[in-house]
């Protein structure tokens, strides 16, 4: 950073700003060792867990319905008590991916300008699920990415990612030309694209985090076991699926700590409201 100081210091510290504002908007609850004890220990149950056998898609289907008409509402009031000043539409459409052939749930917007929210399962999930707890959980989840506004912070952080490290080729470039040394204009454009990939990526896990949190509000809110339902989220499963794409769990990844927040968020919700800050 030090060579950048002679020319980019409004640019580069103002856009380091930027980067660093686009983090989470809630504080994840503290995780004691009790907690992280008991995570450990549920992680590793249900790593150990036995392969399922797969409900029928007609079942599937209905424990879909089920779930959603319970945590919809739910899940809507938070979101509009939450971004009701931001004009984000938590009119959520929830529905079946009849596409997709891999077990799967999502979060993503449907319509330009994050508009249209949608939130999908596969029908092949919905038959790997062995209880409402976990569809509760994992559309908690899927809902949390639109309350934290997961993508539009992403997308924020992709462009002052890349505006950085176009910064930092072009301000390099621009020295190696005074110095007489050739320089590379294509590197700026490739520059921009690794950028874009560095801040998609920077907060993914902190954002899976605080899915998490929220997720389990609107779990418990709802009436459904969130504790029951994270564990799906712990199973040994492969992070690629056949085609070499990311699988639910290579984008969710397995990770106690997941477990801890979820523990954690039920403590703090259970102590009341005088305990969240
Ligand atoms: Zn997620």
């Amino acid at each position: 950073m030090k060579m950048l100081r002679g020319v980019g210091i409004p640019l580069t510290v103002g856009m380091a700003g930027l980067l660093s504002g686009c983090g989470t908007s809630y504080d994840l609850p503290g995780v004691d060792d009790a907690v992280n004890a008991r995570a450990n220990a549920m992680f590793a149950q249900a790593k150990a867990a036995p392969p399922r056998a797969a409900a029928t898609p007609a079942a599937g289907a209905a424990r879909f319905q089920r779930v959603a008409s319970r945590v919809q509402p739910v899940a809507e009031r938070l979101c509009n008590a939450e971004l009701a000043e931001k004009g984000a539409d938590c009119r959520v459409q929830l529905g079946l991916d009849m596409q997709r052939t891999d077990r799967n749930a999502y979060f993503t917007y449907a319509g330009p300008g994050n508009g249209n929210p949608v939130i999908r399962f596969t029908v092949p999930m919905l038959q790997d699920v062995e209880s409402d707890d976990e569809v509760a959980f994992i559309m908690g989840h899927e809902y949390g990415h639109l309350i934290g506004q997961h993508i539009v912070k992403q997308q924020q952080q992709a462009v002052a990612g890349a505006l950085i490290l176009g910064a930092i080729t072009a301000y390099g470039n621009a020295q190696a030309a005074s110095a007489g040394q050739s320089y590379d204009p294509n590197a700026v454009s490739r520059n921009m694209e690794i950028g874009a990939a560095v801040g998609s990526k920077a907060y993914s896990q902190t954002y899976e985090l605080e899915s998490d949190m929220l997720g389990t509000r609107i779990a418990m809110a709802a009436g459904y076991d969130p504790v029951k339902g994270a564990q799906f989220f712990a199973r040994d499963e492969a992070a690629r699926s056949r085609n070499g794409q990311l699988s639910f769990w290579g984008t969710h990844p397995a990770d106690s700590r997941r477990l801890a927040v979820v523990l954690a968020t039920v403590d703090q919700v259970k102590a009341g409201p005088a305990d969240r800050e």
